[in-house]
């Protein structure tokens, strides 16, 4: 399940939660539903509600200035659309360009997707020491991209107009 975009009082995009997440902060009133999945419902003992795809805080929060998008391994595979760095086929597993074993960091610009094979052809290597040049190097999303990726979002025209996603 995709996570659930949390706006501001403001209608500023502050980060994405779990489902769970997004549905108790409904049901606690914290929160209502600015857009929900079509066709898809959440349903319990007491609740019957559409699955939110972008909820907004009923309360302004003041949050600090994030310069860039926590490090995930999903956050990586979906970066990369799921493709390998080394070979462009699908990926699966997240591989360290300097591998750990070499003091290598788990960060945007220090790790790719990668298929098994490749993951475990390069094993403890560098790509110059394996041979196995990138195909595209590594970047680090901006914090609004990274919340379209978490919902699985690639084209931003697919959220709505008012939601102004800065490139910051
Ligand atoms: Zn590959």
């Amino acid at each position: 399940m995709r996570d659930t975009l949390v706006l501001n009082a403001s209608f500023e995009p502050l980060s994405t939660v779990t489902l769970n997440r997004a549905v108790v902060l409904i049901l606690q009133d914290k929160a209502v539903v600015e857009q929900s999945h079509p066709g898809l419902r959440v349903r319990g003992a007491a609740i019957d509600i559409p699955v939110p795809r972008v909820i907004r805080l009923c309360r302004y929060v003041r949050v600090p200035f994030r310069r860039h998008a926590p490090w995930s391994r999903r956050g990586v595979l979906i970066r990369d659309q799921h493709r390998c760095a080394y070979c462009g086929r699908r990926a699966s597993t997240v591989d360290h360009v300097v591998p750990r074993a070499q003091g290598g960091q788990d960060s945007w610009l220090n790790t790719v997707a990668s298929c098994a094979e490749d993951n475990h052809r390069k094993a403890a290597r560098t790509p110059e020491q394996a041979g196995m040049p990138l195909l595209r190097q590594p970047f680090v999303p901006s914090p609004a991209d990274a919340m379209l990726l978490a919902l699985g979002v690639r084209d931003r025209s697919a959220l709505p107009e008012w939601l102004a996603l800065s490139a910051a």
